[in-house]
């Protein structure tokens, strides 16, 4: 299947990853960066003649709203990917540490999705949030990068209310997903995937779910993880 896809957080790792994958798949791929430098590497994939760039940093309301604006919709898919890990723990950060994980990986990226709603086809589309399942509270194991766990539990969080006050009445289907434990900057070296296994299942899991109209949580295999 082909289509149009945007791409929040597409410098590096899975991001890129999701963009190179795309085009392979023949989509009209939009995708975003924060800074002009890292506009060449996307320009120079194959199939870039089918891809826009842009630039926006999902903590500025600004950049938002000159996004919504610029997206050519209606688009099948909306995956917002940027993300950082934060600091390890909750106690040892500065406040400045936290409002920042917590305004990167969870407030921006879920005012940019309710921004873009309407961009994305009534009835088939699909809104992808990446997650994690370090932000299962259900399958915690272990407490370590407190913050980062948070972020993405809280981040699932307002997904289900945007589902539930705005997606599902559009027929739009919103993902909570985790890409595998990956090797890229934040994964490191010793993560259990690459980016192409990652990215390739994922793009998997979008086509998937088209039409589904539901909120999952899901790993890029497509396996259910629990809240
Ligand atoms: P990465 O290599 O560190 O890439 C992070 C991406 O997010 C970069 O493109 C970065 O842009 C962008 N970004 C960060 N802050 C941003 C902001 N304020 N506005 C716009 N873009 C921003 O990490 P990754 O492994 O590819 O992770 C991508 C996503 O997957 C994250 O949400 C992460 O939490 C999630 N995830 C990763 C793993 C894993 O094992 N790798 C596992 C679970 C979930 P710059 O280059 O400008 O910094």
């Amino acid at each position: 299947m082909t289509g149009s896809i945007l791409i929040v957080g597409a410098s590096r790792g899975l991001g890129l990853g999701l963009v190179a994958e795309h085009l392979k798949r023949g989509f009209d791929v939009v995708a975003t960066v924060r800074k002009p430098a890292d506009e060449a590497p996307l320009k120079a994939l194959p199939g870039a003649e089918r891809l826009t760039v842009l630039q926006a940093d999902v903590t500025s309301d600004a950049d938002v709203a000159r996004l919504a604006k610029a997206v050519p919709g209606p688009l099948d898919v909306v995956f917002i990917n940027a993300g950082i890990i934060g600091p390890k723990s909750v106690v040892a950060a500065s406040a400045d540490e936290l409002d920042n994980a917590m305004h990167t990986n969870v407030f921006g990226p879920i005012r940019l999705a309710h921004a873009l709603l309407d961009q994305i086809h009534e009835k088939t589309g699909v809104l992808a949030l990446m997650s994690s399942r370090m932000g299962s509270i259900g399958e915690a194991s272990s407490g370590h990068s407190e913050v980062y766990r948070a972020t993405k539990a809280a981040q699932n969080s307002l997904a289900r209310s945007l589902w539930l006050t705005k997606a599902q009445a559009r027929g739009v289907t919103v993902l909570s997903i985790h890409p595998g434990w990956v090797k890229t900057d934040m994964g490191g070296a010793n993560a259990d995937i690459d980016v192409e296994t990652s990215v390739t299942g994922m793009a998997d899991q979008l086509t998937a779910n088209l039409g589904a109209n539901a909120h999952r949580f899901i790993d890029y295999s497509g396996q259910e993880i629990a809240w």
